[in-house]
């Protein structure tokens, strides 16, 4: 079975519809994971969950889908994140209200973990390093977890009682066997790595390889679509610097 993963599409229909083609390109997949934050950010809230809920995948909730339907407080966000927040608001329509509403905080599905943040606190944990990695491989107990938040593609291996990390590249890794792993395979639609490229990891449960990839988007489509809708110029600039 191959599962497409994907995390942080921030309502960035453009990118999120590059990595639906590249990856159907590269031989497809048959379930899709997604790791929240569906919207927030971007100028297509209610486009990008539409296309996500066509491909009836497993999905938890991020903080910004939280924060847009009001379960959670936007006190803690940034004032662009949360000008952005409250214009997302008010485009969302009942349904994709309701959608969002019932997303789950966290999702165990054979081998793997899914959450936003991190397993112990999964809307709000950024797990960017090994130590907090360590910290976390207690608050799971399937073999993998699956994190986004960051904006990062990282893979955390226990060894013992330490924890390597390594920043993921294109290309295909091979699980290592018997090893545990928090995998975070990058953002979509706001990637925070100085590569401005959407980012996905696509799943062999046959093989047992995670296979990387980023692809190009118009990235200027998507910046005119949010000046027009007067979304902070911040959040425009950033999609083209890739942080
Ligand atoms: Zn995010």
């Amino acid at each position: 079975m191959k599962y497409l993963i994907i995390a942080d599409i921030h309502s960035n229909l453009e990118a999120f519809q590059s990595v639906l083609d590249d990856a159907k390109n590269y031989g497809g997949f048959e379930r899709v994971w997604c790791l929240g934050d569906v919207v927030g950010y971007g100028p297509d809230p209610s486009a990008c969950i539409k296309l996500l809920m066509g491909l009836d995948p497993l999905c938890v909730s991020g903080n910004h889908d939280q924060a847009a339907v009001g379960k959670i407080d936007i006190g803690d966000f940034n004032s662009e994140a949360a000008r952005a927040n409250r214009w997302t608001a008010g485009q969302l329509s009942e349904d994709d209200r309701d959608y969002l509403l019932a997303l789950p905080e966290k999702l165990v599905q054979d081998d793997f973990t899914l959450v936003h943040g991190s397993p112990r606190m999964p809307v709000w944990e950024y797990i960017a390093h090994a130590f907090t990695a360590a910290d976390n491989f207690g608050y799971f107990d399937t073999p993998y977890c699956l994190v986004g938040h960051t904006h990062v593609p990282f893979l955390f291996e226990q060894e013992d009682s330490t924890v390597k990390e390594s920043y993921l590249t294109d290309g295909d890794i091979l699980m290592p066997a018997g090893k545990r792993l928090i995998i975070n395979p990058g953002g979509v639609g706001q990637p925070r790595d100085r590569d401005p490229r959407a980012a996905y990891v696509i799943y062999n449960s046959e093989d047992g390889i995670i296979h990387h990839h980023r692809v190009s988007y118009e990235i200027g489509l998507t910046q005119d679509k949010m000046e027009a809708a007067g979304l902070p110029e911040f959040l425009v600039s950033r999609l083209g610097w890739g942080v």
